[in-house]
């Protein structure tokens, strides 16, 4: 009996790992497609300052719509991009795209509104130096409307990151930490990396009323005064959220309580309201 157990458990999980596997090369080969035939788009949503409630800037979030599949999860096939190299011509379509929309958006009177974007680590090799230059320079985006967030897990080589990640800070660029709070080296990263913001990750917000999160929240935004850096709590769902967030001097927030990430259209909608 345990013995046919255990054969059932062995296949059951060489099934899931092949399922698995066939999944990744399926998101592989479709997304060499994606970029051609247009298969992505931009999301935008918007980051608020606490204090007076009003936008000062977006991210953008990528969309995948492949014709058969439907929509897949930025989740689930950045890390197979990361995995298969696709990520540098996808990040650099995200970031040709996200500067170009923003810019149009201050052309229309929009004004002053930054835009971030996420950046894997993988993305750090010295030609996207080049690349963000090239970049701003087509789509005539000033550097200081740009912000680029990046994790620090996978992060291998933290003297190359270094020496990128200061080469665009001299462009004017800002850099954040996403997902501030999860990475085993945040701190060890905030000394060595030329930083200008931080984002709290939304896990932390989420249960903020807790006595032990509320403590954490509350140094990671001590932190950030201390460093003078900016900080934004992501993952903000309700208005008592805000009010902490806001009580503790948290600079921003970001979070379905103000907007969902939404098509350009609508961002344009949610500024004038
Ligand atoms: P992230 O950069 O930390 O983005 C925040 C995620 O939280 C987004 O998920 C957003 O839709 C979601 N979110 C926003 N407000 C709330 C809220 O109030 N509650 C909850 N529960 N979630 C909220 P999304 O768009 O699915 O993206 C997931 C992750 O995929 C991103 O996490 C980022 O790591 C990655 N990603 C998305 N777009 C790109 C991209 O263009 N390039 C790269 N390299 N990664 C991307
Ligand atoms: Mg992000
Ligand atoms: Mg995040
Ligand atoms: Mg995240």
């Amino acid at each position: 009996q345990a013995k046919r157990l255990g054969k059932n458990r062995y296949y059951f999980f060489d099934e899931v790992l092949h399922r698995r596997i066939m999944r990744k090369l399926t998101l592989e080969m479709k997304l060499e497609k994606a970029i051609v035939e247009d298969q992505f788009t931009l999301v935008y949503q918007p980051i608020v300052r606490l204090a007076s409630d009003t936008p000062v800037g977006v991210e953008a979030l990528v969309r995948w719509d492949h014709p058969t599949m439907g929509d897949v999860s930025p989740t689930e096939f950045i890390p197979v991009a990361e995995e298969t190299g696709q990520i540098h011509k996808i990040g650099e379509w995200v970031l040709r795209k996200a500067c170009l929309e923003i810019k149009q958006l201050h052309e229309a009177g929009y004004h002053d509104l930054t835009v971030a974007v996420n950046v894997s680590p993988k993305q750090l090799e010295r030609r996207f130096v080049k690349t963000v230059e090239n970049v701003l320079e087509e789509t005539g985006l000033p550097p200081q409307y740009l912000e680029l967030e990046i994790i620090e897990s996978l992060m291998q080589n933290i003297d190359t990151s270094k020496m990128i990640l200061q080469s665009l800070h001299d462009l004017g660029i800002g850099i954040v930490i996403d997902d501030f709070g999860t990475g085993y080296s945040s701190l060890y990263l905030l000394k060595e990396l030329p930083i200008d913001k931080l984002k709290i990750d939304k896990h932390f917000i989420k249960g903020v009323e807790d006595k032990t999160s509320l403590a954490i929240v509350k140094t990671m935004v001590d932190i950030g005064a201390n460093l003078h850096l900016k900080v934004v709590a992501e993952g903000i769902e309700a208005e008592w959220q805000r009010n902490i967030l806001h009580r503790l001097y948290c600079d921003y927030g970001q979070g379905y309580y103000y907007s969902e990430p939404v098509s350009l259209k609508d961002l344009k909608k949610y500024i004038r309201s």
